[in-house]
């Protein structure tokens, strides 16, 4: 699926059991790629990208849950270069145990990558001029982040916030306070930003604001 904005193109890709979304947010000849999450696909989608001539600059994970780290390597692999892989400094022991994870849940063990850098909240990424901000959103797990581009009004919300529903925050790397104050945050921000989330379908804050209960229900809005 490819979507057109002003400055950027977004082709959203599914993955895996749980259908992750993987995303490829390009400006120009240069991209982002956020969450190869599983192996077999994510070796289409650097074919994707070798097809259409991207450079990828940068690889972000929303944050260390299996399904949305496991395919970095088989993707760097596949591209046949490799570029720096971001993750949160909170999430890291969370990526360690990433393959055991994907073991418990499904019986194959895949081997986490390793990060080349580590990400705090509040980093910008350029790419061909369009900014890409990181905003630390705690709560699914600790190291949970959001991308924000705000020139576009568009933001990827991994797990933290879905169309019609949010992130668990009933894992033991979670937190319920956290979650609720990053949901509010988020809430706080432009009505009119699109969201595109983890798993499921884009929506709008504003949307979700109006009728997504679980977030509804997590800031106390009256029904
Ligand atoms: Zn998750």
């Amino acid at each position: 699926m490819e979507k057109r904005f002003f400055n950027i193109e977004i082709f959203r890709r599914e993955m895996g059991p749980l259908q992750t979304n993987a995303y490829i947010v390009s400006t120009g000849k240069v991209c982002m790629v956020i969450d190869p999450g599983f192996p077999k696909e994510s070796v289409e989608l650097a074919e994707y990208i070798l097809e259409r001539r991207l450079e990828v600059e940068y690889i972000i994970a929303t944050h260390g849950h299996f399904d949305h780290v496991l395919g970095v390597d088989k993707f760097r692999e596949r591209l046949g270069y490799k570029p720096k892989f971001y993750i949160h400094i909170d999430d890291l022991s969370l990526l360690a145990t990433a393959g055991d994870a994907l073991n418990r849940f499904f019986g194959v063990y895949v081997k986490p990558p390793k990060p080349d850098a580590y990400l705090y909240g509040g980093e910008k990424f350029t790419l061909n001029g369009v900014v890409f901000e990181i905003i630390h959103t705690p709560g699914h797990t600790r190291g949970s982040i959001c991308i924000y581009i705000e020139s576009e009004k568009i933001m990827f919300t991994g797990d933290t916030l879905f169309r019609g529903s949010i992130g668990r925050y009933d894992f033991p790397e979670s937190d319920e306070n956290l979650m609720r104050k990053s949901l509010q945050r988020i809430a706080n921000m432009d009505p009119e930003i699109r969201i595109f989330p983890g798993h499921g379908n884009e929506s709008t804050l504003n949307n979700e604001l109006e009728f997504n209960g679980p977030l509804r229900d997590m800031l106390g809005l009256i029904p």
